[in-house]
């Protein structure tokens, strides 16, 4: 969560703080501030609300003049949203500032200590005692005093520091918590991720656990904990900064639901050719070892988990392997049964979930292998993986996923049926049927975003609504999750997703007269399933929106309205289903006035757990 920034150079730092923060507001948008070296002392400006309120603060007089600085944009997690929690943080001298992303979790023991020993703190935040302690143990040299703080500190951070009697550098740190150094020329950055940055250098240096970075302006030194210099590689990061731009569109959320087709089609050419998944350039799945796997768990964190869940049933249908879908936070506290033999998914868009790399770890500790499917090269979960199956979606700035979901889906029919193939779980011919089919998913996802008009239409007949079911069988209710949760997370309209053959048994009471339920109906397996399941909400006053392909005449018309997908493969059918869902739930959300991009409390990339 929460976005740093930090620049020192010859330019004025206040703008290039403030326009790299524009970039980063979708990790954490509940205050933002900066910290800048005058010539004579560190300058803070730091306010509750969104970027513009500081911004606004900033144009009304408070003059920040100077060259070296460091801003965030927080999502709180200890302290409400105040402007004394707001970051940057300064030690009582108000000698050093500090910005941080994350939770210092001995932060209480810490907090008392220095307040017997008489410090005053002003912030009821856990990162206040990161400036503190500097203070405390500073010895003069910031490089010396930051390794000392870090190792009284447990939990997770990335931060950025200044030190006024030290002003020429800004020192750097990281663990669990991503932090990339830019380096430019005369002038460097640090930033939470290189949106921030990309707009004036594409030279990156990723920091790991346990480095510190000591950037000057035309020098960057990274330091283990003894203090040893470690030789770091710079990267080049191939982003193309318009695909990080609104374009014409009202939102970024409407703009990437558009993309899907070509964050579909970038994820899934590469790898087919010649009518062949070829998937060796990306990972290494031998026959021998497939064969081995006796169990595969598939673990993510919201849309992820969505993504998981449908995966869940496929890669059963295809490889007929046992396969357990669970939530990161629950899989790493629970007593998974993962050994050597077991093959750990882990998916996340940003590759930095915190709860997710929590659980790799656990499982790597296991003996499992893990490959993951993530979407920021060479973020943390894809360091870490064994391997790592690379989406495509190019930058996702909504917090609300779209693209970034359809891209993992993708990742998971080419796995599934690359590995059903290799074990010869299927036949040739329906080997060749898959692969003809994903051939035409991206124009077969066009045609549904051509439904555009008439979602919309229908959203302002029913946005008033005070709640909404979702309700599938089988891949259908994976769906229906996924689009529960996009109803949820962006018009703040509360939404249930069930198992269409669950409902009976507890939920059906909460039915009555002109309640909307979505039934998602693709999969043919269990279509007189889901038309006996409409029937029965219908009875009980239930209005219907369906969601079926046009193949499905018969079940359209037992429904109020209906939205028809093309058909496809009955595996693949999601990838279709799941576009009229986002959409209704984008133009709900736009006629209710929310804020679609930054969907209120919530924040994109949860590096925290
Ligand atoms: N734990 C810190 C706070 O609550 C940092 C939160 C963040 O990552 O934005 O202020």
């Amino acid at each position: 969560m929460c976005g740093i920034v930090g620049y020192i150079g010859d330019e004025e730092a206040v703008e290039l703080l403030l326009n790299g923060l524009e970039k980063l507001e979708y990790r954490g948008y509940d205050s933002a501030g900066v910290a800048i070296y005058d010539g004579k002392e560190l300058k803070v400006s730091k306010t509750k609300g969104r970027l513009k309120a500081l911004r606004h603060m900033l144009g009304n007089g408070e003059k920040m003049n100077g060259t070296v600085g460091i801003g965030h944009t927080r999502w709180a997690t200890h302290g409400k949203p105040s402007d004394e929690n707001s970051h940057p943080h300064t030690s009582a001298s108000r000698k050093f500032a500090v910005v941080h992303n994350g939770i210092i979790g001995n932060y209480l023991s810490i907090k008392e200590l220095l307040t017997n020993l008489g410090k005053e703190f002003s912030s009821e935040t856990d990162t206040e005692v990161i400036a503190q302690l500097l203070e405390h143990y500073d010895n003069g040299n910031t490089l010396e005093t930051v390794i000392r703080v870090l190792k009284d500190l447990e939990g997770s951070y990335a931060i950025g520091i200044i030190n006024k009697d030290n002003p020429h550098e800004i020192v750097a740190a990281r663990k669990d918590n991503p932090l990339i150094v830019g380096v430019g020329k005369d002038e460097n950055f640090i930033a939470s991720d290189v949106n921030a940055i990309v707009s004036r250098t594409k030279d990156i240096m990723r920091l790991e656990d346990g480095e510190i970075a000591v950037i000057k302006s035309n020098k960057v030194v990274v330091y283990d904990m003894d203090k040893n210099i470690i030789k770091k590689n710079i990267q080049r990061v191939n982003w193309d900064i318009s695909a990080a731009g609104k374009n014409n569109y009202s939102h970024f959320m409407l703009k990437e639901i558009m993309e899907q087709p070509k964050a579909v089609h970038d994820t899934l050419f590469p790898r087919l050719k010649k009518g062949e998944i070829v998937l060796e350039d990306d990972i290494n799945l031998s026959k021998e070892y497939l064969e081995k796997i006796n169990k595969i768990f598939i673990v993510g964190c919201g849309s992820a988990y969505h993504a998981g869940c449908v995966g869940k049933y496929i890669f059963e249908k295809l490889l007929k392997k046992p396969v357990e879908v669970d939530i990161a936070s629950e899989f790493r506290y629970r007593n998974p049964i993962v050994d050597e033999n077991s093959l750990v998914i882990a998916i996340s868009q940003s590759g930095e979930t915190a709860d997710t790399l929590a659980a790799i770890r656990r499982s790597k500790q296991l003996g499992a292998r893990v490959l993951s499917i993530v979407n920021v090269v060479g973020s943390s979960i894809a360091v870490e993986s064994d391997d790592v199956f690379y989406t495509w979606a190019g930058p996702e700035i909504a917090v609300a996923t779209t693209k970034a979901y359809s891209a993992q889906l993708v990742a998971i029919y080419l796995l599934s049926i690359y590995a059903a193939n290799k074990l010869e779980k299927i036949s040739r011919i329906a080997y060749t049927r898959y692969v003809d089919e994903l051939f035409f998913l991206p124009k077969k996802m066009q045609k549904v975003l051509n439904l555009t008009d008439k979602i919309r239409k229908f959203s302002e007949k029913k946005y008033l609504l005070e709640s909404v079911f979702f309700m599938g069988r089988n891949l259908d209710y994976a769906v229906s999750m996924e689009g529960s949760l996009k109803f949820k997370e962006i018009s703040y309209v509360h939404a249930e997703a069930y198992a269409a053959g669950e409902l009976k048994h507890g939920t059906i009471s909460l039915i009555e007269n002109g309640t909307l339920v979505v039934a998602v109906a693709t999969q043919r397996s269990v279509t007189d399933k889901m038309a006996n399941n409409i029937e029965e909400v219908k009875a009980r006053g239930a209005q219907i929106l369906g969601i079926s392909t046009d193949s499905c005449l018969d079940l359209r018309k037992i429904c109020d309205f209906s939205f028809s997908v093309p058909d496809t493969h009955d595996i693949l059918q999601p990838s279709l289903s799941i576009i009229p869902l986002q959409l209704f739930s984008y133009f709900v959300a736009m006629l209710r006035g929310c804020d679609i991009d930054k969907p209120r409390n919530l924040a994109k990339s949860v590096t925290i757990e």
